[in-house]
């Protein structure tokens, strides 16, 4: 082959990386936000004898508007959700890029408050969207005055906000989402609440998806990835009204979602019960992972999430990382600068965190420690 071929990429795509978590072979994966426990042997069976049903007539196209899933999906919801009002993608970051695709575009602006998720700025630059940045506050949370005049001012077409946020683990006041819907529908836009640790929140924070009655330009959007513990199935879906769900369907491409992910997310769904058994457990291994954090004199931002963000030390944040790689324990690099984000694993795992990162940041060893 000629070795100087010079690709046509897009001019603002050059010089550009593929984006994503170091993939590392380390024992603790304490990185991605995945739920450190698998289907059991039942579900996993369910799920093989689903796909060994339709193996036979993988010569046929899936359902290309996944209909019993989605129905599927507006069960699990709840809040009195049809079928319509559902939709589901290969991952709720598809999802996202379908809302942009048909939402954003040239001419048009996405909003969003840092620090937040690293991909969105990625999907608004795929699909040609303007993107324009708010700061969120000291505590992570957003100021809904700057906020509303940076919505007046800019005029975006979509707003995305992540609650709780990823990476900070903070989940935003119904008051607040509902003052930024009025704003954005007075400007044009939607305002995609991004659910992805919907189910790990504190008990008392309410789900935006209580205010989709009232909001015709409200989307929720939720995934399987995290709660559910199917990362590798991936399943994202978000609920709204159902001239959302139509709008996005002219942009999906045909038939994206496939029999088998169709099949596997329903085993999933029927098993909700027991998949989210672990949910409870998590929260409380995170609650703990953040009072030892802080009791360590570290500091950290409150989470609604299966992580916890946390800063506070001397250190460089890239050494501390490293070093914590170097004793098999990987967590993420990622938010503002001299914070770092550790996932919640099993109570055992995250032993063995707090182990390693007391030597790595010199802490005080606890007495009396607790599993
Ligand atoms: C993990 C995550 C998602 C979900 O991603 P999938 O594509 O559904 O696996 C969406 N939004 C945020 C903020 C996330 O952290």
């Amino acid at each position: 082959m000629p070795s100087d071929y010079d690709v046509p990429l897009r001019p603002e795509l050059r010089g550009e990386t593929p984006y994503g978590a170091p993939q590392l072979d380390v024992a603790l994966q304490l990185n991605v936000n995945e739920n450190p426990y698998p289907p059991s042997a039942r579900v996993a069976a369910e799920m093989a004898d689903a796909v060994r049903e339709l193996a036979g007539e993988l010569n046929r196209y899936p359902d290309r508007d996944a209909v019993a899933l989605r129905e599927d999906l507006a069960t699990y919801l709840g809040h009195g959700l049809r079928g319509t009002q559902v939709w589901a993608a290969n991952g709720s970051n598809e999802v996202m890029v379908q809302l942009l695709l048909a939402f954003g575009g040239p001419g048009r602006t996405a909003l969003s408050f840092t620090p937040t998720y690293s991909m969105y700025p990625e999907y608004a630059r795929d699909t040609h969207t303007r993107w324009v940045v708010g700061q969120r506050a000291e505590d992570f949370t957003i100021e809904l005055d700057a906020a509303l005049a940076l919505i007046a001012r800019e005029e975006p077409s979509v707003i995305l906000l992540a609650s709780p946020n990823n990476p900070t683990g903070t989940a935003l006041p119904l008051q607040r989402i509902e003052a930024i819907c009025g704003a954005a529908l007075a400007v044009g836009g939607i305002v995609v609440v991004d659910e992805a640790y919907g189910e790990f929140r504190r008990a008392g924070t309410p789900s935006a998806l209580e205010l989709l009655p009232r909001y015709p330009n409200l989307v929720v959007t939720r995934t399987m990835s995290k709660a559910f513990a199917l990362a590798g199935g991936r399943l994202g879906y978000l609920a709204a009204r159902a001239e959302i769900v139509d709008a996005v369907r002219i942009v999906r491409l045909p038939y994206h979602l496939s029999a088998v992910s169709q099949a596997v997310a329903r085993v999933a769904l029927a098993n909700s019960a027991e998949l989210l058994a672990r949910v409870d457990e998590l929260r409380d291994t995170r609650d703990e992972t953040a009072h030892w954090l802080r009791s360590m004199g570290l500091q950290v931002a409150d989470s609604d999430a299966n992580f916890v963000l946390f800063g506070g030390f001397t250190p460089d944040r890239h050494d501390v990382w490293q070093q914590l790689v170097d004793r098999e324990v990987l967590i993420r690099e990622v938010g503002p600068a001299g914070w770092l984000r550790v996932s919640i694993g099993t109570p055992t795992e995250m032993d063995a965190f707090r182990d390693a990162l007391t030597e790595v940041l010199d802490l005080p060893i606890e007495q009396g420690e607790t599993t």
